[in-house]
């Protein structure tokens, strides 16, 4: 059953690459989160800087501790002494070489959606960093835009909200209420609906399974 499952994603991984490939993004397959791993640092150059943006899938690659020798200059937003300087940290990752993020949902017309609390990780996608990497996994392929969305009001954000603790009604219960709060996970929105407005400096590794939120 496993092999079935497997041989589906990579047929959707497939798919999904030429469709991004054919609207302006470079797309390119990873079978595994450790494939992933060594073409992300086959990509990057040594000595570039780096940027994180918040990501259970980063996270996954386990590959943040490579960029913290000296062969890296990372703008490391997990090793600040407090929060101003975690702030400045994401603020000067804007301009970095390279920046590392996951998308929230990625539709069948090859549109990326994401979601953020901080604004970073929106921000760095649409301008700023010279090149941006995203991995994603098959999981967060949907139909369409309005399907993108659902996906992050009934998925990601409550699920981030526990992750990362934000006093937000769906940490709570599970369930988007729309909410106001100041720490609100989905504050921030942005749709990429064509990946080259500034050259291709939106990378799309596309993992043939689960990964992440
Ligand atoms: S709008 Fe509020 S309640 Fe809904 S998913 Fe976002 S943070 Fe949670």
């Amino acid at each position: 059953m496993e092999n079935i499952k497997k041989i589906l994603r990579r047929k959707e991984a497939a798919n999904i690459i030429d469709i991004l490939n054919n609207k302006g993004y470079k797309a390119i397959y990873a079978d595994s989160l450790k494939e992933a791993k060594d073409i992300i640092l086959n990509l990057i150059p040594k000595n570039s800087s780096i940027g994180l943006g918040g990501s259970v899938t980063i996270n996954e690659l386990d590959i943040i501790d490579t960029f913290r020798n000296e062969e890296y200059n990372l703008y490391d937003r997990y090793n600040q002494p407090d929060w101003p300087t975690t702030l400045e940290c994401m603020r000067q990752a804007l301009l970095a070489d390279y920046f590392l993020t996951s998308t929230n949902a990625i539709t069948k017309n090859g549109e990326l959606i994401q979601v953020d609390s901080g604004g970073n990780r929106v921000a760095s996608l649409v301008y700023g960093p010279r090149n941006v990497i995203v991995i994603t996994g098959v999981n967060k392929l949907v139909e369409n835009l309005e399907e993108g969305l659902n996906r992050i009001k009934n998925h990601v954000g409550p699920l981030n909200s526990k992750r990362i603790n934000h006093k937000t009604p769906c940490n709570l219960t599970g369930i988007c209420e729309n909410c106001s709060t100041k720490q609100r996970i989905c504050n921030f929105t942005s749709i990429i609906r064509h990946g080259e407005r500034m050259g291709k400096r939106i990378t799309v590794i596309v993992i043939s399974e689960e990964v992440g939120y």
